[in-house]
């Protein structure tokens, strides 16, 4: 049987502000988007520590045996200085003081965001579209909130409609924002626009001469606006209506605010049933961010190099120290909290290590089976990552207590500790062991590669040219190359 069926889900929804008890719209199936990085500049901790939030969900969720289809965009084109409709897109401004091309800033930045995070050991999404890949869908989903009254046209822009949309629909349920609040709070000048009011938001911009990234559309030679893309590519691969869309804080307002409205406008139905925001990483009390330069990169927690570190960290103690923190909960970054971070992980990594070899009795003194079902009651609990923590901490003392012979565990109970603390350090928390050393690895790595060697040979020896060869050709693929000499076969890494 699926485990979600023995487990009791809930999360909190950021549209109603309470946990609720989870039920996907088809038994056995996620639908979960996840508003991606705008690709203009390397990834700071801090879009980090949101993208480590979700794959925490994400694991999560396939730990219980859901399938999951996981679609995170790559916005490369749309997205506008300030998160406003008007300005130069970020990309093509990075492009044009770069002087290359604008896609040759969103390659390397897109490469940039997966290396980090296959550093920090998230899964790849299922689907990762790309707004510039998708301007086909975008034009025909404006052509339809045209068509429903929801928009309108003016000099080559296309815009919504918002006091329109407002009227038999509510504009600002996400964000518990009203119309009046908003209209108390634009600085924007009517007279400085072609909007009809400050709160419409662009579908889609005439693009000014100097604006590079351009396509045709019925309107003008333009571009779609940024919150169009996530609405269009949410529709396209999980449907009009789907399960749980995320993304960090900052994006409720305008930007999710909008995708709620441009999917009533378009469908006629709410696209989305759980609405889930990660809080922010800050450092110095203030939130990390490209712009102000108050962040920090991941390379540097790598090195150590940043003034406000002592010492470099792992991948794994950086995504420990953050998973110590609810995911809705403020996290201030620092080095002390790290130093304490990097123990705590080692000290899991120990008594983890050291569970194999406990010795056995005929009874237990502790109940393992309770203490697992605490772990997933933490889960359960809207993701709860630090009382998760905490509980396997009370493992990691038993561990102790056994091994210095205090305690007691029976053999069907060390097994049971085994696979839980496995399934919750490693697959749930998306944690690795980076305490084996690289000359463990190494030694692993040529012990593996010498036993293919030899069974390459054994292969050639029966004229079995299509195994020796297949070992070659795969072993080649992952950079190890086998040399045939004289004194045998030696191999090299590339690289
Ligand atoms: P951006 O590339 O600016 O669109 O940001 C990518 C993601 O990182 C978005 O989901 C943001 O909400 C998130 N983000 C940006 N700054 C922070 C921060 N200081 N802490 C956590 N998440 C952040
Ligand atoms: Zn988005």
């Amino acid at each position: 049987m699926a485990l979600y069926k023995e487990q009791s889900l809930k999360l909190y929804n950021s549209i109603s502000g309470e946990k609720e008890i989870f039920k996907p719209i088809n038994e056995g199936h996620i639908g979960m988007y996840v508003c991606g990085p705008t690709v203009y500049s390397n990834v700071h901790l801090g879009n980090c520590r949101t993208f480590i939030s979700f794959d925490l969900i994400f694991r999560y969720l396939k730990h219980l045996g859901y399938k999951v289809r996981y679609v995170r965009n790559i916005t490369d084109a749309g997205h506008l200085e300030n998160d406003a409709d008007s300005g130069e897109d970020r990309i093509a401004k990075k492009a044009r003081l770069e002087q290359i091309e604008p896609m040759e800033v969103v390659q390397r930045y897109t490469v940039d965001f997966h290396n980090t995070l296959q550093k920090f050991n998230n899964l790849p999404p299922s689907i990762e579209p790309t707004a510039t890949g998708h301007i086909v869908e975008q034009i025909e989903t404006i052509k339809t909130i045209l068509e429903k009254g929801f928009a309108y046209e003016v000099n080559g822009s296309v815009y919504f409609d918002v006091f329109k949309f407002n009227k038999d629909h509510n504009y600002g349920k996400l964000s518990g924002r009203t119309i009046e609040d908003m209209i108390a709070n634009t600085r924007e000048l009517a007279a400085q626009s072609d909007k009809k009011n400050p709160q419409d938001f662009a579908l889609w911009k005439k693009a000014e001469p100097q604006h590079i990234m351009r396509w045709p559309s019925p309107w003008s030679d333009g571009f779609p606006g940024w919150h169009l893309e996530c609405t269009v590519m949410s529709t396209k691969y999980l449907g009009e209506q789907f399960d749980i869309h995320g993304g960090g804080m900052d994006l409720k307002f305008p930007h999710h605010e909008c995708e709620i409205a441009q999917g009533e406008a378009s469908t006629g139905k709410n696209p989305v049933n759980y609405w889930l925001h990660a809080n922010m990483l800050t450092l110095n009390g203030q939130k990390m961010a490209k712009s102000t330069g108050n962040n920090i990169l991941p390379n540097e927690i790598f090195t150590g190099e940043n003034d406000n570190l002592s010492k470099g960290f792992s991948p794994s103690v950086a995504r420990f120290f953050m998973l110590q923190a609810n995911y809705r909960s403020i996290l201030d970054f620092s080095n002390t909290a790290l130093l304490a971070s990097e123990k705590g992980f080692n000290r899991l990594m120990d008594a983890y290590r050291n569970t194999a070899a406990l010795p056995v009795s005929s009874t237990s003194t502790f109940s393992v089976s309770e203490w697992k079902q605490r772990c997933y009651d933490a889960m359960n609990d809207d993701f709860n990552s630090p009382i998760l923590i905490a509980t396997l901490f009370e493992a990691v003392k038993f561990i102790v207590g056994v091994k210095e012979g205090n305690e007691q565990i029976t053999l069907e109970d060390k097994e049971l500790l085994q696979t839980t603390l496995n399934d919750f350090i490693f697959d749930v928390l998306g944690l690795l062991d980076t305490t084996v050393t690289n000359q463990d690895n190494s030694d692993k790595l040529s012990g593996t590669v010498e036993l293919l060697i030899k069974l390459r040979a054994e292969a050639r020896n029966n004229k079995d040219f299509a195994t020796s060869d297949q070992i070659r050709d795969q072993l080649m693929a992952v950079g190890i190359q086998l040399k045939d000499g004289k004194e045998g076969t030696v191999f090299t890494l590339e690289g």
